[in-house]
């Protein structure tokens, strides 16, 4: 009897608590999809490995502003922030870089830049990253460009959803209109051992939009676009 009593106890036991999980689930989900809070966004990006790559650094300034503004300077903050953000979440972090260095030990500025990158992809590679973001900012002939992109690696469908899911949350904060974009040429992307994107924050030849990349506030905004961005795309069965 007692025996019988113990086994239909745990019988309706497993159904509430299967109910409630389920509950839960439906709700968690519910604000995942419509929450524009970071917090929401913790339980999904949780436990991963993020590899976050400053464009540039130390001896290679990347492209330089109409102002003299430095793309390693901008790319380094941003990704700093990016980190603060992932890291909240729950993430692991790797940083290619947090000071104003580069990976490359060679004299020659060619070859220096080449290990550079073997470099930084070796390192995503050795943390079994799941994600490779690299952070660049832009320059052009034509001082009026404006605005942030991404890319993506043409052969990689996974890439191109993330590429695509950071770029809705760039254009939202920026009103913006430019799409991912693929690519075959960039170094990082083609050898990534990941889902990899590179993110132009914008472009360092509009003079307008130099200044704004060096303001602690925009910096920020981009990076929270990014961050929210990589949840979106993670929330996505
Ligand atoms: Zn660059």
């Amino acid at each position: 009897m007692r025996r019988i009593w113990v086994v239909s106890f745990r019988r309706r036991n497993g159904v509430i608590l299967g109910i409630a999980l389920g509950l839960i689930m439906t709700i968690a989900i519910g604000l995942g999809f419509s929450g524009q809070d970071a917090k929401i966004w913790s339980w999904i990006v949780g436990n991963r490995v993020i590899v976050i790559d400053a464009g540039h650094g130390g001896v290679d300034p990347g492209a330089v502003g109409i102002g003299n503004v430095l793309e390693k300077d901008v790319t380094l903050a941003v990704s700093k922030r990016l980190q603060a953000l992932v890291q909240q979440g729950g993430a692991k972090t790797i940083m290619v870089r947090d000071d104003d260095t580069d990976l490359g030990t060679s004299v020659g500025l060619l070859k220096r830049k080449r290990e550079d990158l073997a470099q930084r992809i070796q390192l995503a590679k050795d943390a079994q990253a799941e994600v490779y973001i690299s952070i660049h900012a832009n320059s052009y002939p034509n001082p009026k460009l404006t605005g942030a992109q991404t890319f993506y690696h043409s052969d990689s469908p996974e890439s191109k959803l993330l590429a695509q899911s950071i770029q809705q949350e760039l254009n939202a904060l920026t009103n913006g209109k430019r799409v991912a974009k693929g690519n075959q040429d960039i170094y990082v992307l083609k050898k990534a051992h990941q889902a990899a994107v590179t993110v132009e924050l914008g472009f360092l030849t509009n003079a307008e939009e130099e200044q704004l990349l060096t303001t602690p506030e925009y910096q920020e905004k981009l990076a929270m676009a990014i961050y929210q961005g990589l949840s979106v795309h993670f929330s996505k069965p």
